[in-house]
C-alpha cells in the first residue's frame, strides 16, 4: 500500500519570521502545525536584519501614527494591529527573555544587539509550540479545488493540511531564500500580484549646498555609487539636481540599486562630468581654458566649463577661493578641481519616499486579502504573513512589525478556522 502523506492542521510555507510567528502562534493555541522551509535552516534573513542587530520594530505605540508610515495601503493594518500591536509585540519578546531598547527614529532593538537573540527567540517559540520543522524542503506549488487549498507539492510528494499559511516572503535579496517562490503560485491559482516595485524614486542628499544646484540639469554623465567607499554601481546618462537631492532618468534608475545599498551602510556618490576624458585630459582641457583667460578670477570662467552654480559649488569644494586670478592658481589646485569634475563626492541620506525610506513594493494584492483574519478572498483556507503581501514599507522596524504583526493573526486564524 502507496505511504499516506502526513496530515496537519496548518502547513506554513517559509520560515522567516512571518513564518515563524505563523507556525508557533497556531502551534500555542493546540494546532498540529507542520513548518516547510526550502534552506537548511530558518529565518537566513531575519539573522542579517538591521546589520546583525535586527531593527525589530518601530516603537510607535500610536496605531494611527505608525499606520500612517505604511501610506496609503496601511489602513488595511488597522484590523490586525488591533489584535496584535507595537505594545504587544514588545511584551511579546520581553516576556519571552529578549529586552528591547529604543534608539533613534524609535528603532527598537534587542538589547544585546543580536538578531541571532531575536531568532532564538522565535525558534524557541515553535518548538515549544511542538511545531514539526521540516528544512531543506523547497515546496513547487499548490493544487486546489473549489477554493479550497488540497495540498502543497513538495520536490518530492506532498503535504496535506487543512489550512495553509503562505510566508515565503519577497524578492529581495534571494541568497536568504526569498526568491519570490510564493508570487509565481499565487499568480497561477488566479490571485493579483503587484510585481515588485521598480522603485523609481529621487534620491535625498546629506549635502549642504544641494539647496544651490536645483534645477540644474546634465547629460552624458556617469554615477557611480559606493558603499564604505567601495564601487558597487555606475551608469551614465541623464540627471537633475532637485532642492532636496538628484532626480533624472540615470538617478531613478540607480534608485533601487541605491535602496538596496542602503541597507548595507553609507552610500556615496560620485558624479563624473566627463566620462570620456581621463584625469589627464580632463587636466590638458582645463589647463587650455585656463590658459585664455589668465587675467581672469577662476569663479568667471567656470561656465566655460560646466553650469556656473556648479562650478562654483565645484571650487569650494576643492578648496578653491572664487576670486583667486587664474595666473595664481597651482598645479595642485587645478587637479583638485580636475578631480571634482571627474567625481564630485555627495553622499545619500535616503530615496524619497515615506519618510524618505527605503520602500520595497509588490506583492500580492491587499484587496485579495481578508485583514481580520489574514485569510484570502479566493481560497478560504489559505493565509499570508509578511513580505508576500503588496505593502510599501519605510525603513526603521516597520517591515519586520509587519511580520509579527500579520503572522501572529494568521497563526491564530488559522488555528481556529
Ligand atoms: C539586509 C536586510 C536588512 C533588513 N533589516 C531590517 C530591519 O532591521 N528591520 C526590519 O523591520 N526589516 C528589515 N529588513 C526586512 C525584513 O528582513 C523582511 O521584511 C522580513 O525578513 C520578511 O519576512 P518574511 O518572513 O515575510 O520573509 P523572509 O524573511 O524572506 O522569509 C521567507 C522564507 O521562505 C522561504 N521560502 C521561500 N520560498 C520557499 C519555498 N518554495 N519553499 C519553502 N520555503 C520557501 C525562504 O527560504 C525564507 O526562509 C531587512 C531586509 C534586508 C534584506
Amino acid at each position: 500500500m502507496p505511504k499516506q502523506p502526513l496530515s496537519f492542521d496548518v502547513a506554513v510555507i517559509g520560515g522567516g519570521p512571518a513564518g515563524m510567528m505563523a507556525a508557533g502562534r497556531a502551534a500555542e493555541l493546540g494546532a498540529k502545525v507542520v513548518l516547510l522551509e526550502k534552506n537548511s535552516s530558518l529565518g537566513k534573513k531575519l539573522l542579517i536584519t538591521g546589520g546583525g542587530r535586527c531593527n525589530i520594530f518601530n516603537a510607535e505605540y500610536d496605531t494611527h501614527r505608525l499606520v500612517e508610515m505604511y501610506g496609503k495601503k496601511g489602513k488595511a493594518l488597522f484590523s490586525v494591529f488591533s489584535q496584535f500591536d507595537v505594545t504587544a509585540t514588545q511584551e511579546f519578546f520581553e516576556s519571552r527573555g529578549l529586552p528591547i531598547k529604543v534608539e533613534a527614529e524609535r528603532r527598537a532593538f534587542p538589547v544585546s544587539d543580536s538578531a541571532e537573540d531575536v531568532w532564538k527567540t522565535m525558534l524557541r517559540y515553535i518548538q515549544a509550540g511542538n511545531v514539526t520543522v521540516q528544512t531543506e524542503k523547497p515546496v513547487i506549488g499548490f493544487e486546489a479545488e473549489d477554493g479550497v487549498i488540497t495540498k502543497a507539492l513538495l520536490k518530492n510528494g506532498e503535504m496535506l493540511a487543512k489550512r495553509f499559511i503562505l510566508a515565503t516572503g519577497g524578492k529581495s535579496h534571494p541568497e536568504t531564500g526569498s526568491t519570490g517562490d510564493g508570487f509565481a503560485w499565487m499568480k497561477t491559482l488566479g490571485h493579483h500580484v503587484i510585481e515588485p516595485d521598480p522603485a523609481l524614486v529621487p534620491i535625498v542628499l546629506r549635502d549642504i549646498w544641494r539647496k544651490s544646484l536645483a534645477g540644474i540639469s546634465l547629460k552624458g554623465v556617469k554615477l557611480t555609487a559606493m558603499v564604505d567607499g567601495k564601487k558597487r554601481a555606475g551608469s551614465t546618462g541623464k540627471m537633475l539636481f532637485t532642492h532636496i537631492g538628484l532626480s533624472g532618468p540615470l538617478v531613478l534608475n540607480m534608485s533601487k540599486t541605491i535602496g538596496t545599498l542602503l541597507k548595507e551602510g553609507t552610500v556615496t556618490l560620485a558624479l563624473d562630468l566627463f566620462p570620456s576624458l581621463d584625469l589627464g585630459a580632463m587636466d590638458r582641457k582645463l589647463l587650455e581654458i585656463f590658459e585664455r583667460g589668465k587675467n581672469k578670477m577662476i569663479k568667471n570662467i567656470v561656465g566655460e566649463i560646466t553650469q556656473p552654480r556648479l562650478g562654483l559649488v565645484l571650487l569650494s569644494l576643492a578648496g578653491i577661493e572664487g576670486g583667486t586670478p587664474l595666473r595664481q592658481l597651482t598645479r595642485d589646485q587645478r587637479l583638485a578641481f580636475a578631480r571634482m569634475l571627474k567625481g564630485m563626492p555627495m553622499t545619500v541620506a535616503g530615496l524619497l519616499g515615506a519618510d524618505k525610506a527605503i520602500v520595497t513594493g509588490g506583492g500580492v494584492d491587499l484587496k485579495e486579502v481578508e485583514f481580520k483574519t489574514m485569510r484570502s478572498k479566493l481560497y478560504r483556507n489559505l493565509y499570508f504573513a509578511g513580505d508576500i503581501l503588496d505593502f510599501d514599507r519605510p525603513s526603521g522596524g516597520y517591515s519586520l512589525q509587519i511580520c509579527w504583526t500579520t503572522g501572529y493573526v494568521a497563526g491564530s486564524s488559522a488555528a481556529g478556522g
